[in-house]
C-alpha cells in the first residue's frame, strides 16, 4: 500500500464521522452568487451557508477532537470565505493551521540522534521499531538503543522489532543507567559509522523531576559524543486519548524539550482531528503518524494528504 493510501485508510474513521455529521444538505460544488449576503462585490463562490451548516461543521469538528480553539478559528475562517465549497474552505484553513508545523523531517548529519519520549502505552516502542524499519528501507544504517532499562518487556519487544527490521540494538542489564547505555549506543554508532541512532527512553519515572533529570543526562551524554545531538526529540502521542493527550503533551514538551510529534493509533479512532488541535495549541511539527500495528504502518505526516483524507468525501 502506498503511504497515501495508508494515510487515507488510517483516517477513514475520522472522515466517516465528519461526513455523517455534516450530512448531504451542504453544497459541495461552488455556485456563483450575487446576493448582498454573498460578501464583497465581485467575490464569487459557494452558496451562502445556513446557520445549521455552521453548527453541523462545529459539531463535526469538535467530535473529531479538533478542540474548541481550533474549531472556532476554522468556523470563523469558513464564514468569512466565500470561495468554493464548504469542503474546500475548511480544507484551506486547516491546511494553513497545519502548514506552520508540518516541516519535513530532515536527516542531514551522520550519527543523527533521535530521542523518542512519551508516556508508556502511547506506542513508543512500536514507533522506534517502525522508524528503524523506515530509515532502513530508505537506505540508512540504523542503530537502536534501549534506554528504558527498567521495562524488561519493552526491551524484549524492541529486540523483536529490531531483528525484524534488521538493525542493531544496544541494550544493557536491567536497571542499568539509561545515560550509560545511550553513551554506549552513540559511541558504537560512531565507530560503526551508523547514520541514525534511535533512543527509546523511559515513559514513566516516580516524579517528573526524575524524568527531567534522566532526559537531561541523556541529552548531555549524546551532545558530548556527537556535536549538536540530539538532533530531534520526538514526543509520541496516542491519538485515541484525545484532548487529554494535549495536557500530557504539554508536560512532556517542557520536560523533554520535544521538537516534534509522532501521533500514533490514528487508525483506531474517529478523533483524528487531534492533529489539528496539536498544531494549533502546541505549535510543534507532527513528523509521523501511526496508522496500524504493522512495522510499515508509520508514514511521514503530510498536511495536504491529511486534509484530503479527512475532507475528501462529498459533504
Ligand atoms: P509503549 O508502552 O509506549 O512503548 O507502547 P507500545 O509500543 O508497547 O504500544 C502499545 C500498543 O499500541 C501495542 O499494542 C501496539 O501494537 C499499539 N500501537 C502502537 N502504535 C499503533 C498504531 O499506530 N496503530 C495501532 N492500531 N496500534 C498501535
Amino acid at each position: 500500500m502506498s503511504w497515501l493510501s495508508k494515510i487515507r485508510s488510517g483516517l477513514a474513521k475520522t472522515a466517516q464521522q465528519i461526513r455523517e455529521r455534516l450530512g448531504s444538505d451542504v453544497p459541495e460544488t461552488a455556485v456563483p452568487v450575487t446576493t448582498p449576503s454573498a460578501g464583497p462585490a465581485g467575490v464569487t463562490g459557494g452558496r451562502p451557508l445556513g446557520l445549521e451548516s455552521f453548527e453541523a461543521l462545529e459539531d463535526a469538528l469538535l467530535t473529531a477532537d479538533v478542540g474548541v480553539a481550533a474549531t472556532e478559528r476554522i468556523v470563523a475562517a469558513v464564514r468569512g470565505d466565500r470561495n468554493g465549497s464548504l469542503r474546500e474552505r475548511v480544507g484551506r484553513v486547516v491546511q494553513r493551521i497545519l502548514a506552520d508545523v508540518s516541516a519535513a523531517p530532515e536527516i542531514g548529519t551522520t550519527h543523527h540522534v533521535i530521542l523518542i519520549v512519551g508516556v508508556n502505552g502511547t506506542g513508543k516502542t512500536t514507533t522506534v521499531g517502525k522508524l528503524a524499519n523506515l530509515y532502513k528501507t530508505q537506505g540508512r544504517s540504523v542503530m537502536v538503543c534501549a534506554a528504558d532499562t527498567f521495562r524488561a518487556a519493552a526491551v524484549e519487544q524492541l529486540a523483536v522489532w529490531t531483528s525484524r527490521a534488521g538493525v542493531d540494538l544496544v541494550r544493557a542489564q536491567a536497571g542499568a543507567d539509561p545515560a550509560a547505555v545511550t553513551f554506549d549506543a552513540v559511541s558504537a554508532a560512531r565507530s560503526r559509522g551508523r547514520d541514525v541512532v534511535l533512543v527509546d527512553t523511559a515513559g514513566r519515572l516516580h516524579t517528573r523531576a526524575n524524568l527531567m533529570a534522566e532526559l537531561d543526562k541523556i541529552r548531555r551524554v549524546v551532545g558530548r559524543e556527537v556535536p549538536g545531538a540530539p538532533h530531534e526529540v520526538l514526543l509520541v502521542l496516542d491519538a485515541t486519548v484525545g484532548q487529554n493527550g494535549l495536557v500530557q503533551a504539554r508536560e512532556f514538551m517542557t520536560a523533554s524539550g520535544a521538537s516534534g510529534i509522532v501521533l500514533t493509533k490514528l487508525d483506531g479512532t474517529a478523533k483524528g482531528g487531534i492533529a489539528i488541535a496539536i498544531a494549533h495549541e502546541l505549535k510543534l511539527p507532527i513528523r509521523y503518524i501511526g496508522v496500524g500495528e504493522a512495522i510499515d504502518d508509520l508514514v511521514p505526516f503530510d498536511a495536504a494528504a491529511y486534509v484530503d483524507a479527512i475532507f475528501t468525501e462529498k459533504w
